[in-house]
């Protein structure tokens, strides 16, 4: 059976460039980069190498690229460091964002007594800036906003470059999880004046267990992981020099070839919204999800009719994807971002199911899709 993967909002398959270039770094480079001799100095090369291209996509200075491991650890170091030196006092997020985030938001209440404040979305997704800027105006705690580039599950994108003035005029600090869209999106931070971002390279065909925090030098910033000085003392632990190098090869060829793979997946992602449309009336799509101005690599799809184990028929089929996070990863419960966008009826009467889309994605697998579905509703009826 030929598997279908349409899940890359979760993961994507590693490019074949990248397997290469791991590959050699694994059997060539194997130093410390902490190490002053010829072997760690090599590997070092290859980080300053990398973070230079992330800097230059970023326009921003090499400095204020710290390693990580992932997505999830960026943002915990974020936010656990803006209140523990940074002195903020109050958070202002939402309720849709990545539980990497909102459970650290949580932890920070609990342990650490920090107020936060929820802005409301309404039934598309949407924040209002209006609200935003009421309570940056309603406050004279020390503010950190922490908004999503784009969500995971729906796609809506959020007004990165308003956020982050409003937050500047208001004096707060700007974090935005931008794991969704880095490398998918020309993200220029010279003029966002955001102050930290998140990227996980699994997200744009690199390595899984590698990512990098944004961290702008004049925010202060200092790192939760003690014991080294690696990172500028931000991050200690010796880096993932293979990862890392996975991750700038990836990066580059998400970047130089941009235009053609955003177009391509677009089309594909409108191609697909017509043939939802045209094989089960009364269809909808989440949130912003069909709209011109969300993630083009996400769509998530309202089936018309309730089939709680549809991942799994499909599974079985041998197409993979989300269904949604209403019940994904064995959820008993949908997830925030589902009971925002859906009504009582829509939760007992549909099915979402997110589609998420990679330039590796192909026509036929949209119309695999979509014979699948029909084949489960017919075997239903
Ligand atoms: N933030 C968002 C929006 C994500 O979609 C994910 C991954 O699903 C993460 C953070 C976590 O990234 P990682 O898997 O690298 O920890």
């Amino acid at each position: 059976m030929n598997k279908i993967y349409l899940d890359n909002a979760a993961t994507t398959p590693l490019d074949p460039a990248v397997i290469d270039e791991m590959v050699n770094v694994l059997q060539f480079n194997f130093g410390n980069p902490s190490s002053t001799h010829s072997f760690g100095q090599d590997a070092k090369v290859i980080l300053e190498k990398v973070r230079r291209e992330i800097a230059d996509y970023l326009r921003v200075t090499p400095a204020e690229i710290i390693f990580t491991s992932c997505g999830t650890e960026s943002n915990n170091m974020i936010l656990k460091s803006s209140v523990e030196h940074l002195g903020v006092e109050r958070i202002i997020t939402s309720p849709l964002e990545h539980k990497c985030v909102a459970e650290s938001v949580l932890d920070l209440k609990k342990r650490k007594g920090i107020e936060v404040v929820y802005l409301r979305p309404n039934n598309h997704g949407d924040l209002s800036l209006e609200d935003l800027e009421k309570h940056l105006k309603n406050s004279e705690k020390k503010t950190l906003v922490s908004l999503m580039h784009s969500n995971n599950e729906i796609g809506n994108l959020l007004e990165i470059e308003k956020v982050a003035q409003l937050c500047k005029e208001n004096n707060a600090l700007f974090h935005s999880d931008t794991v969704q869209t880095i490398a998918h999106y020309d993200l220029d931070f010279s003029k966002i004046p955001v102050d930290f971002a998140s990227c996980s390279a699994h997200k744009f065909h690199g390595p899984k267990g590698v990512g990098f925090a944004f961290v702008r030098k004049s925010s202060g910033l200092k790192g939760i992981i003690t014991g080294g000085p690696q990172e500028r003392s931000l991050r200690a632990g010796t880096e993932n020099v293979c990862g890392i190098a996975g991750m700038g090869k990836a990066l580059e060829i998400c970047m130089s070839n941009l235009t053609e793979f955003s177009q391509k997946i677009k089309d594909l992602k409108a191609y697909t919204i017509e043939q939802f449309k045209k094989e089960f009336p009364g269809v909808k799509f989440n949130g912003r999800s069909e709209e011109e101005n969300s993630l083009y690599t996400v769509l998530s799809v309202l089936l018309p009719y309730h089939n709680p184990l549809i991942g799994l028929q499909l599974d079985m089929k041998g197409i993979a994807l989300s269904q949604g996070s209403a019940c994904s990863s064995g959820a008993a419960k949908p997830s925030m971002v589902m009971m925002t966008v859906l009504n009582e009826d829509e939760m007992e009467n549909c099915t979402p199911l997110r589609v998420s889309f990679s330039h590796f994605t192909e026509k036929n697998e949209i119309d695999a899709l979509i014979t699948a579905l029909k084949e489960i509703q017919n075997a239903v009826n």
